[in-house]
This record gives structure tokens, C-alpha cells and sequence, in this order.
């Protein structure tokens, strides 16, 4: 039986959590003021030929990919406080049973312990709603 996060494992977990959303939620509004300064002034404005304007939609192409990123771990964090918030962190969502502390340090918004996250992801992969955005 794996023991239950303390009160302490959960107050460090909330701390860093808290400070990691901080740091990535003010990474995201610098990235996209600067892919919109990019847009519309640097490349937007001064594209001359087909190749220059492709080059100017790769990188912009690579600014929301990188942003899309960092939403989504936005959310995890936000979902992983919320579990905080309301007892359920480190329990897993399929079986109940208490995540390994080990995991949650690898991954502090893991919502679910190993096997069944494995599952859950053969589960996403099959299934042929979830691969199209
Ligand atoms: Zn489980």
C-alpha cells in the first residue's frame, strides 16, 4: 500500500506549483507580445518575396506551437491546484488508489498513478476522436 501525501508533500507541491504557473503564465504574455511585434511590424511589414514571407509564417508557426505548449501546462498546473484545493492531489483519477511520490515529483501534475496512465493513453491513442485538434 503506498502511503498518502502529508501535509507538508502537499504544501511543497502547492508552492512549486504555484511558482512554475507564475513563471510560465508571464513567459507566455512576453511570447506573445513578441510574436506580435514580429507579425506586425518586423516580418509582416517588410516581407519582399515568396520565400522571405514563408520563412516569417515558420517562425510565427513556432511561436504559438511553443505558447500552445506552455497553455497547456497552464492548465495541468491550474488542474493539479484544483485537486490541491479540494484533497484529491496525488490520488489517482482512475483506480483511487494514492499516485507514488516519486511520480509526482517527476511529473507534480500527473493525475494518474502508472498503470493507469498507461492505460488511459493506449485508451487516447485507439481512440479515433481524440487524434484530430
Ligand atoms: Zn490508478
Amino acid at each position: 500500500m503506498v502511503k498518502a501525501l502529508t501535509d507538508e508533500q502537499i504544501e511543497r507541491f502547492r508552492t512549486s506549483l504555484e511558482s512554475r504557473l507564475k513563471g510560465l503564465r508571464q513567459g507566455v504574455q512576453e511570447e506573445v507580445v513578441r510574436s506580435d511585434s514580429e507579425h506586425f511590424t518586423d516580418v509582416a511589414g517588410e516581407v519582399h518575396d515568396q520565400e522571405e514571407a514563408s520563412v516569417a509564417h515558420l517562425v510565427i508557426d513556432l511561436d504559438l506551437a511553443n505558447i500552445d505548449r506552455h497553455v497547456q501546462e497552464i492548465r495541468a498546473i491550474e488542474a493539479a491546484l484544483l485537486r490541491i484545493a479540494r484533497g484529491e492531489y496525488g490520488i489517482c483519477l482512475d483506480c483511487g488508489q494514492p499516485i507514488p511520490i516519486a511520480r509526482l515529483e517527476a511529473n507534480p501534475t500527473a493525475e494518474r498513478c502508472i498503470s493507469c496512465q498507461v492505460d488511459y493513453e493506449r485508451t487516447e491513442a485507439l481512440s479515433p476522436t481524440q487524434t484530430s485538434l
